[in-house]
């Protein structure tokens, strides 16, 4: 099945410069900025700049450029932020889907949390 884009969501209007956004990094086809509500002393957003919905459509439809494009973008934030697990601290990410995984905002995204001691998993 076919995942529908809806270009009004917010990050599409992020993307498009309508709205202000806190860039952590930019790549050729990613962009990273703070999320708004931070779960997190660090809680970044990864996206792709491409039209996609979620990870699964993301990584089925976009060109192999973008998806190294994106990894390597996460990865260099991490190192950026000094979160990768050899400094002793760490991090979380996270992508919500559909209804089940509460994703809120639809265009695929990657949050990166970190900064403190996170937590299990689930609490539910
Ligand atoms: P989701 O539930 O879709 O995985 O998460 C969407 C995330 O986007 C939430 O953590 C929310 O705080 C963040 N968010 C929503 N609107 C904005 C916005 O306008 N700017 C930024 N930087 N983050 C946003």
């Amino acid at each position: 099945m076919a995942y529908t884009y809806d270009d009004q969501n917010i990050f599409a209007k992020i993307l498009r410069g309508e709205i202000p956004n806190d860039t952590v990094r930019e790549t050729e086809h990613s962009l990273a900025f703070r999320d708004i509500q931070p779960q997190a002393p660090e809680h970044v957003l990864v996206i792709p700049k491409g039209a996609y919905v979620t990870a699964d459509d993301f990584a089925a439809r976009a060109s192999d450029a973008e998806i190294a494009d994106f990894w390597r973008c996460f990865a260099t934030i991490c190192a950026d932020l000094g979160v990768t697990p050899d400094t002793g601290a760490g991090y979380r990410i996270i992508s919500n889907a559909g209804h089940d995984g509460v994703q809120e905002v639809p265009h695929f995204h990657l949050h990166i949390l970190a900064g403190r001691p996170l937590g299990r998993m689930l609490n539910s």
